[in-house]
């Protein structure tokens, strides 16, 4: 498949057999593959049957990789490629706004294994700052989570350049559609296809992608460490991945209309999104990625009931995954980010009235409407219950 394709081209095409005798490539189940020659042996733990590779072609073309692994989850990718890199007495830099499962990998095995690391805030010049002598890797995710914090990936690339490191960037929350990590110079891509790239809240996958010389050593890591994917999996994410683009231009245009309409919202504080010209990290979004995603946060104001509000929804689903057709919210400081202290939450700027939105593909009017009755409900709970509370003073 040719990389000049656009992405809704590269999308729907990429992945295809030219010998296949459908326009959908069938299902190949076996565990067991009739022996081909020395070089070539089919097996799904060496990561190379037929629907495996599908996916793999199709995420790398996407992303303008030459080559990738496809994993159970995408921790399994974050994981195996980590470990394939770091040895006992290696130095990581990582962001400090990170993906919850990686950063409590990093805490409860780097240590066991002799790996030293240090987080350093969310901008490449405190990534580039916490490079030392025996730093093996710099880990970025950005967009991050639930910020959304923006990440100059042109400037890592150039501050890290001169050094004996590895860039790696989880691109889980931009998606191959919006940005292309290694078009700009990083060497490694992660996603957990379980978000943007699977897009149904109905299965989990992960991917690396990088040149072939970087995958070579994460491909023996995985060999023994086993998180490969079984068929029936590929063949959902291969029928996935067709929509991709649609999907994620609809979730990037709707996230932007529902942004603006928060935004001039009185009952909201603040809103946090990239393609906002408000936001911190916009000027950088807007020149590294083509759409600023599906992914926003914002504050409610501190008179409202966070509680009640996720109560007074019909249509946007309290849940925790994100990247799917369906929209969804949640309040990071009482899921993914409840094991942290309270004081360090609000030092990473993540209050309890905090709630991430996670935009799906329905229409925005509708999605603008349920939030504004669900606004407007809290606001006047709060209202009623200060009333009651007067009247028994
Ligand atoms: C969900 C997620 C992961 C982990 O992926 P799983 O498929 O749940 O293992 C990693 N990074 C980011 C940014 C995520 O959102």
């Amino acid at each position: 498949m040719k990389y000049e394709y656009e992405k809704a081209t590269l999308s729907v095409h990429a992945g295809k057999k030219p010998d296949s005798l459908g326009v959908v490539s069938s299902i190949e189940t076996s565990s067991a593959f009739h022996y081909i020659d020395e070089e070539t042996q089919l097996y799904p733990r060496y990561f190379n049957t037929p629907n495996q590779q599908i996916v793999i072609d199709q995420i790398c073309c996407l992303e303008g990789a030459e080559a990738g692994l496809i994993f159970g989850s995408g921790m399994a990718a974050i994981s195996t490629a980590l470990t394939s890199f770091l040895s006992p007495g290696d130095h990581a830099v990582f962001q400090e706004a990170i993906y919850g499962g990686t950063q409590s990998l990093i805490l409860e095995e780097f240590d066991r294994l002799g790996i030293k690391y240090s987080f350093a805030a969310c901008n490449s010049d405190a990534l580039i700052a916490a490079i030392q002598p025996n730093t093996r890797i710099v880990y970025a995710e950005t967009p991050a989570n639930p910020l959304l914090q923006v990440v100059d990936l042109p400037k890592l690339v150039a501050g890290t350049k001169s050094r004996d490191v590895i860039t790696i960037v989880d691109n889980t929350f931009a998606s191959p559609i919006n940005q292309n990590p290694l078009k700009l110079g990083i060497d490694v891509v992660i996603h957990s296809g379980t978000k943007y790239l699977g897009g149904h809240s109905d299965l989990s996958f992960g991917a690396v992608v990088a040149r072939q010389a970087l995958i070579d050593p994460i491909y023996r890591k995985a060999i023994h460490y086993g998180g490969n994917l079984n068929a029936l999996s590929c063949y959902l994410i291969e029928r996935s991945i067709k929509t991709l683009a649609i999907r994620v231009n609809q979730q990037n245009q709707n996230a932007l209309r529902i942004a603006e309409f928060l935004a001039g919202h009185s009952c909201i504080d603040q809103v946090f999104y990239p393609g906002l010209d408000s936001h911190p990290g916009h000027m950088i979004a807007a020149s590294q990625m083509t759409g600023f995603g599906g992914m926003l946060s914002f504050c409610l104001a501190e008179n409202l009931s966070a509680k009640r509000f996720l109560e007074s929804l019909e249509l946007i689903a309290p849940a925790m995954s994100l990247g799917a057709v369906e929209s969804t919210v949640t309040i990071p400081a009482f899921t993914s980010h409840k094991p942290l202290p309270q004081e360090l939450r609000e030092e990473l700027g993540i209050s309890n009235q905090l709630v991430r939105m996670s935009v799906g593909v329905e229409s925005a009017n509708d999605l603008i409407d349920d939030l504004k009755h669900a606004l407007t409900r809290a606001a006047n709970s709060k209202r009623e219950s200060r009333t009651f509370s007067g009247v028994h003073q």
